[in-house]
């Protein structure tokens, strides 16, 4: 069984890396047992949901099936996306792509246009102004990067529609006729209907939407008050993004089993669900 089946997940996200850089273990034990839902992220979910509603125009849609979930994904993202020029900023794109061969998914929180391109921007939530620690920093640099990767490798062809096609059987899927009658009510036009027909558009507008920039924006939020905390600006470089992928993709790879954190990051061992329960790497009666 390789990690994927063992997780029980048909693709990679782009969270999944993010959370192999504060710890890996926990990533899989999330998978394996249940993520635990903290207050703090139920509020964080919230406040996405009320950003995306203010930059987007809501699209009521409701699927039945895996085949309508993923239209409406695909939908959602080249409607946002075919008014960029327009409204100068869209939220919540899904991007696909092919880590090693590996199927890759994300959904990019804001892309805007500035300085005569597009900017990707990550939106994290903080319960006080306090900064986040370095670790955190790192984990949200690394979702960050990869979404500009996926977004370069649609933009120069390395992931293309067809490489979509393949991978999902896209044009296997087939809406409900229920879901059908949903997108014909919201006026989209038939022949683009089909996971198939959206994802191309999709991939198009992808391309057409302007150069993705090298900088990379993440925004801390206060969750209580909405006021920005601080932007924080990454420099996109393809060595370090292939530095992150060599590392992680080898658990992925089941070149080895997933790390714990090590000694000198112990402490976040404390805020941990599983700690002295599913895991004891570090748990101190482990010796008694
Ligand atoms: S207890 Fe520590 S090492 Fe174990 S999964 Fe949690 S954070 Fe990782």
């Amino acid at each position: 069984m390789n990690v994927l089946e063992k997780l029980n997940k048909g693709s990679i996200r782009a969270s999944d890396i993010a959370a192999q850089y504060w710890c890996e273990r926990q990533m899989e034990l999330n998978y394996i047992h249940g993520a635990k839902i903290t207050a703090e992220i139920r509020k964080g979910k919230e406040m996405h949901g009320n950003l995306e509603a203010e930059t987007n125009v809501p699209i009521v849609l409701m699927p039945r099936s895996y085949a309508d979930a993923m239209y409406k994904g695909l939908y959602t993202s080249y409607s946002g996306l075919s008014t960029i020029g327009k409204n100068k900023k869209t939220r919540e794109v899904q991007v696909y792509g092919s880590l090693n061969g590996f199927k890759f998914v994300g959904k990019v929180d804001q892309m805007e246009v500035m300085d005569g391109g597009v900017v990707i921007v990550e939106d994290k939530t903080r319960s006080s102004d306090r900064m986040p620690s370095e670790s955190q920093l790192t984990t949200h640099k690394v979702q960050v990067m990869l979404y500009k990767k996926a977004m370069d490798d649609i933009q120069m062809g390395r992931y293309t529609a067809g490489t979509f096609e393949q991978s999902y059987h896209a044009s296997k899927l087939r809406i409900t006729w229920e879901f059908d009658r949903q997108l014909e009510a919201l006026g989209v036009e038939s022949q683009i209907r089909s996971v198939s027909a959206i994802a191309e558009r999709l991939f198009s507008s992808i391309k057409s939407v302007g150069r993705i920039s090298d900088t990379l924006y993440i925004r801390y939020i206060n969750q209580a008050t909405g006021n920005i905390i601080e932007t924080h600006k990454i420099r996109y470089d393809e060595n370090e993004m292939s530095s992150i992928l060599d590392f992680s993709l080898k658990y992925w790879k089941g070149e080895r089993e997933s790390l714990p954190v090590p000694e000198k990051e112990k402490w976040k061992c404390n805020f941990c669900a599983f700690f002295g329960k599913e895991c004891k790497v570090w748990w101190p009666q482990k010796v008694l």
